[in-house]
């Protein structure tokens, strides 16, 4: 199959797209548009291992750079796409330059949600999402003493465990009751809490971050009962907003993210959208989502290379995700929201166990803190869309694979 694929944005979905395309036999002309200058690089160590300083920048690139050449995929990093002409088939870039395409992936993720509160521009105010990013935090940790950290999502929460580490006093507001609220039950969500406060973290609940005060440099973070909590550095991690702007302005669907099916493909024929950006539907839920997560992007990228490919191929897997603080590892299948029950299973001062939650009997999600095996079970057993045995799931002594036959 020959013709012209563009890919706009060279993250963690396009540059699985592109490599995928090539495996399912595309023998046209491929070009990925990124607008960052390195090429395409995982983020989950921005806010872990590369954070601390344990990792280095070229262990961050999904593939050696050779691998675009040799598989004749034509990389243009620090480019940006700033227009879609679904009329004329084409990507107007910022050079000036116009790309035209048969097919095209939108793979343009999800840039963290800015918050426009007073002081937000000040110097030692950051976002964590690219190398840069986490290179200008791990410079501020070096000189800094206070650190506000605005969230405690998973991304706020690794920030504070690196920062703790190297030192800092570090205080984490949250406007919700508890940390994790969007993606956690309240055991994980207590949990953490626990870890974090015994590591020395100030983590406030209901704290609604008002703005930031300081005369050229950062002194405060302001909460909006008047509270000033001294700081010389902060981190605003309150989610991510799909980048659809340029989906949107090209008339394509877009609600919570750029719609498209189970194949990937949007209502355009010839154009497709994988990762953070999309918004879907799971079969296995039975409604529309929008993940997140490394394993979304590259399996969802697979699918939508396999579909432009021409061989169907339905996404369909079941969401799974993890988290590094401390020493501890935690990972998460499935989407506990909606569950109606918990079941416990091991002991949480071990800090090696597992949280089952289900709805009426069936398994919604699993979060598994140093617990692989509960979480591989627990991932099969959500795509099944199996009703366990609570009383197996919550007994350490009996074997969870006994669920699976
Ligand atoms: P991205 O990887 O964000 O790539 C999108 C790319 O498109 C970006 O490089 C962007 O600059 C580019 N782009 C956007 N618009 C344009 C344009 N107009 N022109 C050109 N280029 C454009 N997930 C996990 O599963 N586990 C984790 O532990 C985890 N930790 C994380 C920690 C951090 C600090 C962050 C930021 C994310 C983390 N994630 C984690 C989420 C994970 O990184 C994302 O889900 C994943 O990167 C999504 O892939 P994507 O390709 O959709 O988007």
């Amino acid at each position: 199959m020959a013709g012209k694929i563009v890919i706009i944005g060279a993250g963690q979905a396009g540059a699985q797209g592109a490599a995928s395309l090539r495996e399912e036999g595309f023998k046209g002309a491929i070009t990925l548009i990124g607008e960052e200058r390195a090429p395409p690089y995982q983020r989950p160590p921005l806010s872990k291992a590369y954070l601390a300083g344990a990792l280095a920048e070229d262990r961050l690139y999904l593939r050696p750079r050779e691998f675009y050449d040799k598989n004749d995929v034509d990389l243009r990093p620090g480019a940006r796409a700033t227009a879609i002409d679904r009329g004329t088939k084409t990507v107007a870039l910022a050079s000036g330059e116009t790309l035209s395409y048969d097919k095209l992936l939108i793979a343009t993720g999800a840039p963290p949600r800015r918050l426009n509160v007073p002081g937000a521009d000040l110097p030692g105010v950051a976002y964590l999402r690219t190398i840069a990013d986490s290179d200008h935090l791990r410079a501020t940790f070096a000189n800094a003493k206070r650190l506000v950290i605005v969230g405690a999502g998973y991304i706020g929460l690794e920030v504070a465990a690196v920062a703790r580490k190297a030192g800092l006093v570090v205080t984490v507001l949250e406007l919700a009751a508890r940390a994790l609220s969007r993606v956690a039950p309240p055991e994980v969500s207590n949990f953490y809490h626990d870890l974090h406060r015994a590591a020395g973290v100030d983590l406030r609940f209901g704290a609604a971050l008002s703005g930031f005060e300081g005369n050229g440099a950062l002194e405060a973070a302001l909460l909006a009962d008047r509270e000033a909590i001294p700081c010389d550095a902060a981190l605003i991690c309150v989610g991510a907003a799909p980048a659809t702007a340029l989906a949107e302005a090209s008339g394509l669907k877009v609600d919570n993210g750029l719609w498209v099916d189970e194949t990937a493909a949007s209502e355009d024929p010839s154009i497709w959208a994988a990762g953070d950006v999309t918004n879907h539907p799971s079969l296995l839920y039975g409604r529309r989502v929008r993940l997140e997560s490394v394993p979304n992007a590259i399996d969802q990228a697979k699918a939508a290379a396999a579909n432009m490919a021409g061989r169907r191929m339905a996404y369909d897997a079941v969401p799974w995700f993890w988290s590094d603080q401390y020493d501890l590892k935690l990972q998460t299948a499935g989407i506990s929201a909606g569950a109606g029950e918990t079941v416990t299973r091991g002991d949480p001062k071990s800090k090696r166990y597992a949280v089952f939650s289900l709805n009426q009997g069936r398994l919604l999600a699993v979060d598994a803190i140093n617990d692989p095996a509960s979480f591989l079970v627990g991932k099969k057993l959500i795509g099944l869309k199996a009703s366990p045995d609570p009383k197996v799931l919550a007994d350490p002594e009996k074997d969870l694979k006994s669920l699976l036959a």
